[in-house]
């Protein structure tokens, strides 16, 4: 006999349902399948391989055991980084998302045990933390600037929020409340009694707001925002890395631009918008939309990646985006695409969702091999092979944070306001949505980002709009096309907004949106010195790069490709589990005997570059390098004359 289906409970990723500033409401995780294409493939990794390899990490690097000696289950060293029970948090909220619609019983037993360790080793007083438990007993808020003890505490309220809104049990959001309770008599304003201090790195904020939003216990939501309004006057002492890496260098409202850590910063802005959809203080919004722009226009690379330093981790200034020294760490993309979410939430603006979606492709999935096996912390634009995924991190902070961010995608596919759906995000799969009081199922068919034709086909009577995002990447004049039914709408489909189709709509209805997906090339600001003379190639929403693999005995360096020439877009299924690679003719020309052992010469003595010898060009998604042989790769190639 099939088991019952799981109850259907409305799990949203982040939920603004009921926040009286948002402009769009979330569609739950349950809501949603994802059941094919590039999603469906990588979803299903996450739970067939991802999650386990994980917690086998969890378990062979001693995080699980450093709960259990807390516990006096085990008697063994604390092992690891100050911040190691954010990896099983972040994992238990990424196995919660996944319980949302699979109560698959051996995820569920680890999740319990996962549970219970955190139950272990809570202290009577609802105190957390199995670093300061184990090694730093009776320091407990002594060190907030480096010992993550906040952090710790924010990534386990989003996990206890997760694990509730996906199966309804209390255990996992007990614990977290009660660590709650503790943080919010702890902390408060000058003249309060309470302790005033900050955490080094944010994350508390936006979680503290989800447990507001989950319990209705307004003290979460007023300790979140006086985190948000204490930082930026020096609290922090900033030490080695100064005050700008923590975000402490001015009040929020003062900021000019994303700065410091990236992903300190980026948490940051998650947690003010989070605040601003609660609050509604227009101050936060206009900062926020500042910082978003700016960071677009100048501070990201063209990837979505952010974060252009090694040094601190951090972003660097306007422009400043080196393509073999990127940083762009996958947290830092993580981060971004959940910023993009709130803001999306925040204002309705489709520029969140184009971005949202960007980063998703090209600078998230990047991040992750193939198999589901490994990771890369580091995400550069150029590699020589020396690049690889590893299994696990000792700073572990990207593997699980995938993990949570492809489990609770499908809630990030649709929104409501009002009767209207909003389709943000393009793929194979079916949602049953409420829509002002009316359920109404909708199916995408697909072969999105591969394909930009999309058929929905409703299951709904009666009159509603939906809202269908025209990404930013179309072309003005690429001859975007809706139908419905077969016949031509003729409604303005802009590149950058919701195209509404509003209609009495009869079950089985069919709307074709056709997205054309001719390959561009993009050239980056003449103020990135790196990009100069360069081209990067795009198709739809998927970035390009050269991979030496496809290019034997090939300098990379040396690749040069003709804007002149077209490109031949082909369907690959063999290839790197299924691709739209671009061939085309290219040249390589290289820089000539004179140079090699030379590093300058006077103007005029280096000869004139030989004849282009033409190479075939084939480039591959960016999300999928570095899953074959090891070697070189450019997502920027020299422009010149394919001859
Ligand atoms: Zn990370």
């Amino acid at each position: 006999m099939t088991p019952p289906p799981p109850p259907h409970r409305p799990a949203p990723v982040v939920d603004v349902a009921r926040s009286p500033h948002a402009r769009l409401a979330p569609v739950p995780v349950s809501a949603v399948t994802l059941d094919g294409g590039l999603w469906g493939a990588r979803t299903r990794a996450d739970v067939e391989v991802s999650l386990l390899q994980q917690w086998e990490q969890l378990e062979s690097t001693g995080r699980l055991d450093n709960f259990r000696r807390v516990a006096g289950k085990v008697d063994r060293p604390f092992r690891g980084r100050v911040f190691n029970d954010t990896d099983l948090y972040k994992w238990l909220e990424a196995a919660s998302w996944v319980l949302v619609r699979d109560r698959d019983p051996a995820l569920e037993r680890l999740v319990d045990q996962g549970i219970e360790l955190c139950e272990g080793a809570q202290q009577p007083d609802g105190y957390l933390d199995t670093y300061y438990s184990l090694e730093r007993a009776g320091q407990r808020w002594t060190d907030l600037r480096d010992n993550h003890e906040l952090y710790c505490a924010g990534h386990l309220f989003q996990a206890a929020v997760a694990h509730h809104r996906a199966t309804g049990s209390e255990r996992l959001l007990r614990v977290g409340i009660r660590l709650a309770d503790l943080i919010c008599a702890e902390f408060g304003p000058p003249g309060s009694g309470r302790r005033h201090g900050i955490d080094g790195h944010q994350e508390v904020e936006m979680a503290l707001v989800e447990l507001y939003r989950e319990t209705g216990q307004r003290r979460y939501l007023e300790t979140a925002s006086y985190f948000l309004e204490a930082r930026g006057y020096g609290l922090l002492d900033g030490g080695w890395f100064g005050r700008t890496y923590f975000q402490d260098h001015r009040p929020f409202r003062a900021l000019e631009q994303m700065a410091g850590h990236a992903v300190r910063a980026l948490y940051y802005v998650c947690g003010a918008t989070d605040l601003y959809l609660e609050l509604g203080d227009r101050t936060l919004l206009q900062t926020l939309e500042r910082l978003w722009t700016r960071m677009v226009a100048r501070q990201l690379y063209v990837t979505g990646g952010a974060g252009s330093r090694h040094e601190g981790e951090s972003f660097g200034d306007d422009h400043e985006l080196p393509n073999g020294r990127a940083y762009t760490e996958t947290c830092a993309a993580i981060a971004s695409a959940m910023w993009c979410h709130r803001m999306l939430a925040a204002t309705g603006e489709a520029r969140y969702a184009d971005l949202l979606e960007w980063t998703l492709h090209n600078a998230i999935l990047p991040g992750w091999s193939l198999d589901g096996r490994s990771y890369l912390y580091v995400n550069p634009l150029e590699d020589d092979g020396g690049h690889r995924r590893q299994p696990w991190y000792d700073c572990a902070c990207c593997p699980p944070n995938l993990a949570r961010t492809v489990a609770s995608l499908p809630g990030y596919v649709y929104g409501t306001r009002g009767d209207a759906l909003f389709v943000h995000l393009y793929a194979q799969g079916a949602a049953t949505v409420d829509l002002g009081g009316r359920t109404v199922a909708v199916r995408q068919s697909t072969r999105y980002p591969w394909d930009g034709r999309v058929e929905l086909e409703i299951e709904g009577e009666g009159e509603f709009a939906l809202q269908l995002r025209i990404p930013g990447w179309v072309g003005v004049g690429d001859g975007a096309a809706l139908s419905v039914n077969g016949k031509a709408v003729s409604i303005p489909l802009r590149p950058g907004t919701y195209a509404p189709v509003r209609r009495r709509w009869n079950r089985g209805d069919r709307l074709e949106l056709s997205l054309p997906m001719p390959v561009r090339f993009l050239e980056a600001h003449p103020y990135v010195p790196e990009d100069g003379g360069r081209l990067a190639l795009t198709r739809g929403p998927i970035l390009y790069c050269a991979e030496a693999a496809d290019h034997p005995g090939v300098e990379l360096r040396d690749l040069e490709v003709d804007p002149a020439h077209p490109l031949e877009v082909s369907w690959e299924p063999d290839l790197l589990g299924g691709v739209v690679a671009l061939h085309g003719r290219a040249a390589v020309r290289g820089v000539g005997e004179v140079w090699r052992d030379r590093l300058y010469l006077p103007l005029g003595e280096a000869p004139a570059p030989g004849e282009p010898r033409p190479v075939q060009l084939t480039a591959v998604p960016y999300l999928a390098w570095g899953n074959r042989t090891p070697g070189a790769m450019r997502v920027w190639l020299r422009r010149g004359e394919a001859g």
